[in-house]
């Protein structure tokens, strides 16, 4: 049997944080059996679902790399097919048509609830169908015994089918309701194993039994426990219950994000930095816990400091510029270089690409950055008489690192200086900051011409 797992969002806010380690748990599952994934938007409850929804869902996965294997089901366009399911049951005598009204229906409600009974509409054995009447369609639930499922995280769980309602599947305008057309679709997408949220799991039983009324297998099923805040309760945005959307704008990139949200709920001994496909070659579905995780904000961050540090180059500088556009800074033909030429010294002390893009808003300006007054009131005649010699030196400088240090140390010895006398203000005036990369650093990576043109520029 070939897997086959699903990730089915109701689009009726963004992708949470939540979902997206749902999506993520049946995208592992899936790729660790070598079978498929796939996306299934469930937009059949049309006064919540937006298309705004489902355009940051979309775009969520697709910042993740969990898309799906293939294009994205719309649930809604199924159901012509919902409908012909229900008629099969009908024919086969597992679902019925209830004539009930709403009054009648409130107090059959009512006498099952103090009886401690399940709801059955007398519909169910009548025949006497009237021609015109509106009606639903329910399923036909067991009386009696107690319904099982075996749990790929609970275990083994058991409800007692006197409590299961002849839910509706079909709704009087003859729309399907989300519990028919989730287990019509699953079957039809071929879904062999649902990883879901724990809260669905009261949904497991009665959808058991509308995969028996249609004469289908029951796929396996794995509930999830949920997230909590990183004080135990139950996950709200104060603890970061966002939209993916969010972290991405924080500057989270998708290999940290999805190593913490892996890590969330389920483990691979004491391992805490992972590829996804090392996750994936451990990930069968044990060892998911049963407890609530907690979400750890520090540990994200700090998971995603290592992923950042892997980040080629080029696309570092990529995302910065990004991110520095958006705060209103532009960048110019030397940036993107410069960027490139220092991201690593930059994400050494970063977890985010914000950190990373925080420190770097003088390789935005076209020349020295403007100074504060602070900055500026450290720059005095006699510190820019030092820088202009400096510049003059550099004028002639080596390009290779050791030999400039080695230079830089000659020329201050021959000077009379110490190093923070040049260090400091030089900084200042080249990045605006004393809080920077080391001198030489900023001086190859700058190039000595615009090192040279920065001094002038001030310091003249
Ligand atoms: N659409 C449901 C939700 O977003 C999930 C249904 C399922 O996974 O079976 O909660």
């Amino acid at each position: 049997m070939s897997v086959v797992t699903r990730f089915a969002p109701s689009p009726t806010g963004f992708l949470h944080i939540g979902g997206a380690r749902t999506a993520l748990f049946n995208y592992l599952f899936a790729r660790h059996f070598g079978g498929t994934y796939l996306l299934r938007i469930e937009d059949t409850d049309k006064k919540r679902s937006t298309d705004e929804a489902i355009h940051a869902i979309k775009d969520g996965l697709d910042w993740l790399g969990l898309a799906g294997d293939r294009p994205a089901v719309l649930q809604s366009e199924n159901e012509v097919r919902h409908r012909a399911v229900v008629e099969d049951m009908l024919a086969s005598g597992t679902a019925y048509k209830c004539f009930l009204d709403n009054d009648e229906l409130d107090a059959l409600r009512a006498e099952a609830r103090e009886n401690g009974l399940p709801v059955r509409s007398p519909w169910r054995n009548r025949t006497d169908h009237p021609e015109h009447g509106s009606f639903v369609v329910r399923i036909k639930m067991p009386d009696e015994g107690a319904t099982q499922i075996d749990d790929l995280v609970q275990g083994s769980v058991s409800i007692e089918n006197k409590t299961l309602d002849d839910l509706v599947l079909l709704r009087s305008d003859g729309t399907p309701t989300y519990m028919l057309a989730v287990v019509v679709d699953d079957h039809d997408m071929g879904v062999t194993h649902i990883l879901r949220g724990d809260d669905h799991l009261n949904n497991a039983f009665r959808q058991y039994y509308i995969y028996q009324a249609a004469g289908w297998d029951v796929p396996a099923f794995g509930h999830i426990p949920l997230i909590h805040g990183a004080d135990g309760a139950k996950l709200s945005k104060r603890h970061g219950a966002l939209g993916v959307d969010a972290y991405r704008e924080m500057g989270f990139v998708p290999a940290g994000l999805l190593n913490y949200l892996a890590r969330l709920g389920w483990s691979h001994g004491d391992d805490e930095l992972f590829s996804l496909e090392m996750a994936a070659s451990w990930f069968d579905g044990s060892a998911i816990g049963r407890s609530p995780s907690r979400f750890d904000m520090d540990k994200l961050r700090a998971v995603n400091a290592h992923w950042l540090q892997q980040i080629e180059e080029g696309e570092m500088a990529q995302m910065v510029i990004a991110y520095m556009e958006k705060q209103g800074h532009s960048a110019h033909a030397r940036t993107a270089g410069w960027l490139e030429a220092m991201s690593g010294l930059f994400t050494e002390r970063a977890s985010t690409v914000v950190d990373v893009a925080e420190q770097t808003g003088w390789l935005f300006t076209e020349g020295a950055p403007q100074l504060s007054d602070e900055a500026a009131g450290q720059i005095d005649t006699d510190v820019k008489e030092r820088l202009l010699k400096f510049a003059h030196f550099l004028e002639q400088a080596p390009t290779n690192s050791d030999e400039l240090n080695i230079a830089i140390a000659d020329w201050l010895a021959a000077e009379g200086l110490k190093m923070k006398e040049l260090g400091i203000p030089l900084r200042i005036v080249m990045t605006g900051s004393k809080k920077a990369p080391s001198l030489v650093d900023i001086i190859l990576g700058l190039g000595a011409d615009e090192t040279v043109k920065r001094i002038k520029q001030i310091c003249f």
